[in-house]
């Protein structure tokens, strides 16, 4: 699905160079690099607080536990995302609230989430799934009227743009209160191991996360806080330096091959082409289709014999897995969630596609939809 050693063949020189500074300094855990990135990252997003930490799921439960929720506090999130959205709710003893999202971008419906607000909600976390982000504008207004924080999920779309009404942009993750993120080495800015971090423009919360990430501690050994340790290591934090300084062409070369895709199947009734909303620009974390009238199963198979990976993201739904089943919900309640898990198809997506092995994968899909 990701190409990460040709990507890695065209920066060698940068990142090798970047481990080795780490090495020859032995600044292993919070040395020059973290904050050098750390920097780096709040200047490209606009945001004035990058907290690091140890992954995109650390960054959701250490984002909740900032914002000092209390047991049977809902938070509402979408059914079609991946688990660790929820799972951080219901690690922190949290209820997870979910609902449905929306049929063109597959990204949490504001009106629905409305609908989900009870006396008890004190958050919403919306998932900017797949590269583009959800509709924040709309969602901002619905948690100002009802005091709600949101803590934006873009563990999928780092550098997207949010477009408001205005024509003003700001970045995937810096809208909400805090935004988290991922570097797992598939994401878009991915390292080479795991890391995560967590954005706010708000002194008080990033003073609180900073503290939270390292074991509560504000006075070395003086623990005020329940705290985790949560770190992003020093190497990886010289290979993601260098990576962001590229992160803007990557989106750039996800989006032709986005294009490539779009163009290739714009005339095939049984697939759908991904939907881009008006407010948004998309950085395609995932290429994802939406199949009607064929055999799923049967097309990942037969692209299987062709050496093409194809994957089915997600194939069930929060409210439907086994650790999450829950008296609320029942198969039926998320149709369009469910629709989507029992109908899209991710193909191959990154930075290192070319045309040869694009028009191989568009014409193998093709072959087997008119055979
Ligand atoms: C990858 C991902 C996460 C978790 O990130 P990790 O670094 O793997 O812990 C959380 N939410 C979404 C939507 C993701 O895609």
């Amino acid at each position: 699905m990701v190409d990460l050693k040709s990507q890695y063949q065209k920066i060698k020189t940068e990142v090798d160079h970047a481990i080795q500074e780490v090495i020859e300094n032995t600044a292993f855990i919070n040395g020059p690099a973290v904050q050098q990135f750390q920097k780096d990252l709040e200047t490209y997003l606009g945001v004035k607080h990058v907290i690091p930490c140890a992954n995109g799921t650390d960054a959701l439960q250490v984002a909740m536990m900032a914002l000092n929720l209390k047991p049977g506090d809902e938070v509402i999130t979408t059914s079609f995302t991946f688990i660790a959205t929820a799972e951080v709710i219901a690690l922190l003893g949290l209820t997870p609230v979910l609902v449905d999202v929306e049929e063109g971008t597959f990204n949490i419906d504001p009106e629905a989430f409305e609908r989900a607000i009870t006396p008890k909600t004190k958050a919403v976390v919306p998932v900017h799934l797949f590269g583009q982000c959800a509709n924040m504008e709309r969602i901002m207004e619905i948690s100002e009227k009802h005091n709600l924080f949101v803590i934006e999920d873009t563990c999928q779309a780092i550098g997207a743009d949010y477009i408001f009404k205005d024509g003003s942009r700001k970045k995937a993750g810096t809208i909400g209160q805090l935004g988290c993120t991922s570097f797992f080495p598939s994401k878009n800015l991915g390292c080479y191991g795991d890391g995560g971090a967590i954005f706010t423009n708000d002194d008080e919360l990033a003073k609180q996360l900073r503290i939270i990430v390292n074991h509560g501690m504000v006075v070395r050994y003086y623990h005020d806080l329940v705290g985790v340790n949560s770190r992003l290591d020093s190497i990886q934090a010289a290979v993601l330096k260098v990576k962001l300084q590229h992160l803007d062409e990557y989106a750039t070369a996800r989006n032709n091959a986005a294009t490539y895709y779009n163009n290739a199947f714009a005339n095939c009734p049984n697939l759908k082409t991904p939907v881009t909303a008006a407010y948004t620009n998309h950085v395609f974390h995932q290429y994802t289709l939406v199949t009607s009238g064929i055999d799923r199963a049967a097309l990942i198979d037969y692209l299987g014999t062709k050496d093409i990976p194809a994957m089915i993201y997600y194939p069930v739904p929060l409210h439907l897995q086994k650790a999450y089943l829950d008296p609320r919900y029942k198969a039926g309640d998320f149709p369009i969630t469910e629709m989507l898990s029992n109908t899209v198809v991710s193909l191959p997506m990154h930075t290192e596609l070319d045309e040869e092995q694009l028009k191989h994968i568009t014409s193998s899909i093709l072959e087997f939809i008119n055979k």
